[in-house]
């Protein structure tokens, strides 16, 4: 069972962090000798995989089990498959993980392979799905889903994090050449962009619709952002997507912006990286980089039983393992000392309502937690707005009993959505 919350690592402040006025350049981690991607597609064991330990790939190689497979992940490297095998997530979903070793000859500047890019989204999604910062383009390419707005997001969603505001200020031309490209391949006709208030950005944005997002968390998250600047209330159980609604960070827009200019794909990940004492580093490593190499270059011990938080302290989750690599879609990594990480809280409600206070979305969060407890998810979505969260964690952060609120909402959700799956 879930006991602790993760709210403890330095006093986290409510406010978002703005990136400081002249950014640093983020510390370059050199490529390891071994990388893992994940492949979500779990293993299955009765059919002829296209691919083997052994197997030699080479630097932007499109890889998948299968014929049949939609799924794909792209190796950063040239080397040689070294290990694959089944990989389980904090909610028991299987996939499948990859040990590429890497030829040791190589360096960041290697060719990759070119990619016969074409201006759609079908051919986009083809290739670039994993680039820095994960271009929705799964979504955007489904015939399915019916997007009429795409919103960049130059404001980073959780606190501590200042990983696309420092793209935003250092590559604000690339924005907007991929701006141009996400136009182009997708024909969406209405393009928006999330701008920290206080941040400084020189220029205009010509047909790009721009949001000044306040710095009181949790303005940045998609829910608030179609309230506050798209006048949509999102229903309860749905996505943005569902709403037309597509979001996009900045970071993946400029990935975009230079897979089109040189027809292959990049794999340096900028990521914020929280120390112990609550101190920030930024930091460029390839995806697929084991998280220990960058705790190792920041002299970051990692002890048994310390926490490794992927994600800032209000949304982030939990790994077990300092070998967890650097994903597409990571923005920031914390770690908290095992001093500081709070005791076991089997403490029960206390009914002080300061979570139903502070939810923004007027979840009966004591109610809630109650069902969640008990592992009575279908009452907890029909009586006790379940689908109604919006993930921004605050309840967990003021409650009084320390009971660990959000890691229950997302299990349930979870577990809803497995439940009618099933029916
Ligand atoms: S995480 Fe908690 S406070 Fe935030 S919307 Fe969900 S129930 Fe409300
Ligand atoms: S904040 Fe915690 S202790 Fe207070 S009412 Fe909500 S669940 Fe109960």
């Amino acid at each position: 069972m879930i006991k602790r919350s993760f709210f403890t690592l330095t006093k986290p402040r409510l406010d978002y962090d703005l990136v400081e006025p002249d950014p640093k350049e983020p510390e370059p981690i050199p490529i390891p000798s071994n990388l893992t991607l994940l492949l979500n597609e779990p293993i299955d064991s009765t059919r002829q995989a296209l691919i083997k330990k052994g197997d030699a790939v080479e630097k932007g190689e499109k890889l998948r089990l299968y014929n049949q497979s939609t799924e794909y992940t792209i190796s950063p490297v040239t080397g040689t498959i070294r290990t694959i095998d089944t990989y389980s997530d904090d909610f028991a979903n299987i996939s499948t993980y990859l040990v590429i070793k890497n030829d040791q000859s190589q360096t960041t500047q290697t060719d990759s392979i070119t990619y016969d890019l074409k201006d759609d989204i079908a051919s986009a999604d083809e290739y670039l799905r994993t680039l820095p910062g994960a271009p929705p383009l799964k979504i955007l390419a489904n015939d399915d889903v019916k997007i009429n707005t795409i919103v960049i997001t130059c404001a980073d969603m959780d606190l501590l994090s200042t990983t696309n505001q420092y793209i935003t200020l250092k590559f604000l031309d690339e924005i907007k050449k991929g701006a141009q490209v996400l136009k182009k391949i997708t024909r969406v006709p209405k393009l928006c962009i999330t701008i920290p208030e206080g941040l400084n950005i020189q220029g205009g944005f010509d047909s790009i619709q721009v949001f000044k997002t306040a710095l009181t968390y949790p303005s940045n998250l998609p829910a608030m952002i179609l309230k506050d600047h798209l006048s949509m209330i999102l229903p309860a159980g749905k996505t943005p997507e569902d709403m037309g609604v597509c979001f996009i960070t900045a970071e993946a827009v400029v990935s975009l912006a230079r897979a089109y200019k040189t027809k292959s794909a990049d794999f340096e990940k900028i990521l914020t990286v929280i120390g112990k004492q609550g101190t920030q580093y930024r930091v460029k490593a390839t995806i697929g980089t084991p998280l220990r190499k960058i705790f190792n270059t920041f002299s970051i011990h990692v002890n048994e039983q310390d926490r490794i938080v992927i994600g800032g302290p209000m949304k982030g989750f939990a790994t077990y393992t300092h070998h967890h690599p650097v994903l597409p879609d990571m923005d920031t990594v914390m770690i908290q000392d095992r001093d500081i990480i709070p005791e076991v809280s089997d403490y029960p409600c206390v009914n002080c309502g300061n979570c139903l206070r502070i939810c923004p979305a007027n979840v009966p969060v004591n109610l809630l937690v109650r069902y969640l407890e008990a592992d009575q998810y279908e009452e907890a979505a029909d009586k006790y707005d379940l689908e109604s969260c919006i993930e921004c964690g605050l309840c967990a952060y003021v409650c009084t009993a320390k009971i660990p609120l959000f890691q229950y909402i997302r299990l349930g959700k979870h577990e809803i959505l497995k439940l009618r799956a099933e029916v």
